[in-house]
């Protein structure tokens, strides 16, 4: 909640820059925690999401583990204190380099996605002479009935070993001496606020472990990957996403056999609506149907609107003006998708004016880029 004393704080600070609110980080992640806790599930945060020093310290406090997509990340990860025995490392191109740090820092698994990515990391890992521990990362085909640059477990998505391969990637890990085959992987795809696609991952899962189990190979762990979505609409009426519903999901419906650890990814339900953008209007332009109001802000600190057409709610912090008006909320970078919103309502709004775009905590900072040589936005805890 940006209360007016904060509000007031920020007529000080340089924008734009990101703010956190580490209240609310805790209490969202006591409240994952809670869920996670009451059925024995393991919890890993995804880096990818923020990586932001104070934000990965403030998480490992709660006992998560390392959600990792790059050799860097995982380096990131162990920097900021992560145990390696809780560290995972996903993606589906992984370098040589990435793949031999991380057998040098002895992780708690690889989730792999491919036959060849199989056969490499095994190769390397005879030359260093360690067995390498692998989740397979199958592709359920469930559609997560979201945004199509973030839907990820369809079959015609470039993630996942597809079933009909399977048998292929079986054969192939009984020759590779130096791969240990320890659990399944899967994940579905980002920002998902209907449960149902859960539901479909869910008997996929148990179609998946059976067939293993036929076939005699026992899976220390199941990962079921992340995607929870969170309200980018009311950021304040729904600040923190219903866990308790979510892993209930899991609970009920995945069939664990004895000894069998279950593991969840999640990174925007945990820190998307910690952060905030706040930037000023340093113009009002007239246009043909709505005003445009220039930013500070653009694309260069929030890519999302412009990459996936998301939607953030923006607020103007410093205008108390009854009369509502219709803007155009755009970046100052040479680009027409440089536009944070299109006709938003706002109280008459000037030039000096502080604007904050809400629920910018994931996916926001990490996919900053210096484009038109901007310098990197301040963070503000
Ligand atoms: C991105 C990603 C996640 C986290 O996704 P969220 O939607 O932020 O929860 C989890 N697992 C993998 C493999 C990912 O690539």
């Amino acid at each position: 909640m940006l209360t007016p004393a904060i509000i007031q704080k920020f007529t000080e600070i340089k924008t734009p820059f990101y703010y956190y609110d580490l209240e609310l980080l805790k209490k969202t992640l006591s409240a994952a925690k809670k869920e996670v806790d009451k059925y024995g599930f393991h919890l890993h945060y995804a880096f990818k999401a923020n990586c932001t020093s104070e934000i990965l310290k403030t998480i490992h406090t709660f006992g998560l583990g390392a959600d990792c997509v790059s050799g860097n990340e995982v380096k990131c990860a162990i920097e900021n204190g992560y145990a390696s025995e809780h560290i995972v490392f996903a993606g589906v191109g992984k370098s040589d380099d990435e793949i031999n740090y991380a057998l040098d820092q002895d992780i708690f698994c690889f989730n792999s996605e491919s036959l060849q990515e199989l056969e490499v990391i095994n190769e390397l890992a005879t030359q260093k002479n360690k067995i390498a521990k692998i989740a397979l990362r199958l592709n359920p085909n469930v559609d997560a009935y979201t945004h199509k640059y973030i839907t990820t477990g369809l079959e015609e998505n470039k993630f996942g070993i597809n079933a009909h391969e399977l048998d292929k990637v079986l054969a192939l890990l009984k020759r590779l001496k130096n791969l240990k085959l320890t659990g399944l992987h899967f994940h579905i795809g980002s920002q998902i606020t209907d449960l149902n696609p859960f539901r479909k991952l869910c008997t996929k899962v148990n179609e998946f472990t059976t067939l293993m189990e036929q076939k005699g190979i026992h899976l220390e762990h199941i990962n079921v990957g992340g995607g929870l979505g969170i309200n980018y609409k009311e950021p304040d009426t729904e600040a923190i996403p219903d866990f308790e519903s979510y892993f209930k999901i899991f609970h009920e419906m995945i069939k664990l056999r004895k000894g069998q650890e279950l593991h969840f990814e999640l990174g925007r339900a945990l820190v998307a609506n910690c952060g905030s953008l706040i930037s000023r209007v340093l113009y009002i332009k007239n246009g043909i149907n709505t005003n445009f109001a220039i930013l500070d802000a653009g694309m260069t600190e929030l890519i999302r609107p412009a990459l996936y057409q998301a939607y953030h709610k923006i607020e103007n912090l410093s205008s108390n003006s009854d009369s509502y008006k219709k803007y155009d909320v755009v970046g100052p970078i040479c680009e027409s998708s440089d536009c944070f919103g299109k006709a938003v309502d706002l109280p008459e709004t000037k030039r000096g004016d502080l604007i904050a775009i809400r629920s910018t905590g994931a996916y926001g900072e990490v996919m900053a880029s210096n484009y038109n040589l901007r310098e990197k936005a301040h963070s503000v805890f």
